[in-house]
């Protein structure tokens, strides 16, 4: 085991924990937009950042790829770490302004609601985190959308923002996208989703009869699980 303090607390962990992590499992919180649990952390927002002390020397770290280690002292909200998160959300809400995540967010931490930077010009709300575009790759297994062009102009899309031709209208991307800007629409009756371009037919449960899953989905499982079809059939609370 290993012998930690994160803001005064004695706490024990494992060994290749990260701060994150075990602030979590201890109660402590510690802000992030790019933390989910199905997919490796990757350090991206920068809101995670909280300051250490090892030794003699003190810094400020990303906690969610900082591994733990014996006699480390970790301070969640000094005055260094708020005012290095102040200035993240800054530059995020001069890219985002039209994010309500991140204005919820300023206005937990008290940045002014007037942007310090120029606001985009497109308004957009994507802060290329890039958790849609590995969840895609790394949890889905499909690689439907990534990035293209570069420096201002960079933004998440399907190869040559084309209608995709891999993507099974799971809807991954828009669920772990932490600023909502992936759109997914469904109709009212449920029975058709598009996203990144595409309209997908949705399959109904032959138990409760609701749509539950795009078609293109279930056939992706059925193939590379080796499941039959008839097996995924049923949605989940009919299970
Ligand atoms: S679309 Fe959402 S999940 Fe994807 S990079 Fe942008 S903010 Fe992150």
């Amino acid at each position: 085991m290993i012998n930690l303090t994160i803001d005064n607390k004695k706490i024990e962990a494992e060994a290749g924990q990260t701060i994150l992590e075990v602030a979590r499992e201890n109660g402590v919180v510690i802000p992030t937009l790019c933390s989910h649990e199905s997919i490796e952390p990757s350090g991206s927002c920068r809101l995670c950042v909280v300051e250490i002390k090892h030794g003699k020397r003190t810094r400020v770290v990303t906690s969610c790829l900082y591994p733990v280690a014996e006699g480390l002292i970790v301070d969640t909200k000094s005055e260094r770490v708020m005012n290095v998160r102040r200035l993240v959300l800054q530059l995020l809400l001069a890219r985002c302004p039209e994010s309500e995540q991140l204005k919820e967010m300023a206005s937990e931490m008290g940045v002014l609601a007037e942007p310090r930077f120029t606001p985009d010009k497109d308004n957009v709300k994507c802060i290329l985190c890039r958790m849609c575009v590995r969840t895609c790759e790394k949890v889905v297994g499909v690689s439907a959308i990534g990035f293209s062009y570069r420096g201002t102009d960079k933004k998440v899309c399907t190869p040559f923002e084309e209608e995709s031709v891999t993507c099974i209208g799971c809807g991954a991307c828009a669920y772990i996208c932490p600023t909502g800007h992936i759109e997914m629409e469904t109709t009212q009756s449920g029975d058709s989703r598009t996203i990144w371009g595409r309209t997908f037919k949705m399959a109904t449960c032959t138990v409760c009869g609701r749509y539950f899953a795009p078609e293109d989905q279930l056939k992706y499982i059925s193939k590379t699980a080796d499941v039959p079809m008839e097996n995924l059939a049923v949605c989940v609370s009919c299970r």
